[in-house]
């Protein structure tokens, strides 16, 4: 059985009990760092059997540990901190089990970005996990740009020394009215929430040199395009011409369901309907 278990994020009195107890009798703990890993065991009175397991190794080191697993042993998976697979290796093992049959569980820990979501004090109904916006100029701009496309708090994970970047991008893209928290340092002595927009944030962090890591909440503030319902005459005109562009009854009724958010059932019978 591979076993997904959480980590603290900081404070070392967050680990659970299952944690300890699933940790403890491990064949084998799959860890991003096994130095780091090693220490939060030795914290914790545990002598575990540890194997590397990070973002470059982890298409061969997964069929390994599928072996392992095939095997019959006991495989734990830890991040360096908190949730595996949340902006963690982790996901890929978790698929490549569930190829295989092999059984899988969890024991949940904190993770980062729930934990600040709650102290924002923004929406947390409704919310977006970003994590990581992508370092590459080009990605980065399209992916800050998608996220205007939102209305939920949008959560994003941030190192410190890319904070000032990530905040003059923001604004760049006119974000700078938008509610923010910044969340640092979570669960550890010098935990803070900066509660601030965007555009004060520039002047607040220029004063104050971001150190520890972050989690930017944001409440965007973007107006969002209503999408116009489809008169009657405007589904037959489009139906009419898709099927004069060749398209087969399956292809219209499967275009007609994504335009009008109608059953592609339906759909399908209403093309049926127009050709007969
Ligand atoms: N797996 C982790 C989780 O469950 O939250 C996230 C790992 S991701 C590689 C690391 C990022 O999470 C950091 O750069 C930071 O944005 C956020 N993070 C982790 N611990 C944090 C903490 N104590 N305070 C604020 N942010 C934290």
């Amino acid at each position: 059985m591979l076993y997904l278990v959480g980590t603290p994020i900081g404070n070392m009195g967050d680990i659970s009990e299952r944690a300890v107890e699933v940790l403890s009798s491990a064949d084998l703990i799959a860890c991003e760092d096994t130095r780091r890993t090693g220490l939060l065991l030795s914290n914790l009175g545990i002598k575990g059997n540890l194997t590397s397991y990070h973002e470059h190794n982890k298409a061969s080191k997964g069929n390994v540990l599928i072996q392992k697993l095939k095997e019959g042993l006991n495989v734990v998976q830890v991040s360096d901190a908190g949730m595996p697979c949340i902006s963690d290796p982790g996901s890929d093992l978790v698929k490549l089990c569930i190829e295989e049959d092999i059984p899988v569980t969890c024991v949940p820990g904190p993770v980062a970005a729930i934990t600040a979501l709650v102290l924002s004090g923004l929406d947390t109904r409704y919310y977006h996990f970003e994590g990581f916006i992508p370092v590459d100029n080009k990605e980065r701009k399209a992916r800050i740009e998608a996220l205007k496309r939102y209305n939920e708090t949008v959560v994003i994970y941030e190192a410190p020394h890319r904070l000032l970047k990530t905040i003059d991008d923001l604004i760049e893209a006119g974000f700078s009215d938008c509610e923010a928290a910044f969340c640092r340092e979570l669960t550890k002595k010098y935990e803070q929430v900066v509660r601030l927009k965007i555009s004060e944030a520039k002047a607040y962090f220029t004063e104050v040199p971001p150190k520890g890591e972050f989690v930017i909440c944001l409440k965007p503030v973007f107006e969002q395009k209503e999408e116009k319902e489809l008169s009657e005459d405007e589904i037959e005109s489009m139906a009419r011409s898709l099927i004069s562009e060749g398209c087969s009854t399956k292809q219209t009724a499967a275009r007609l369901a994504e335009l009008t958010g109608r059953n592609k059932k339906d759909m399908y019978s209403y093309v049926l309907n127009l050709i007969k």
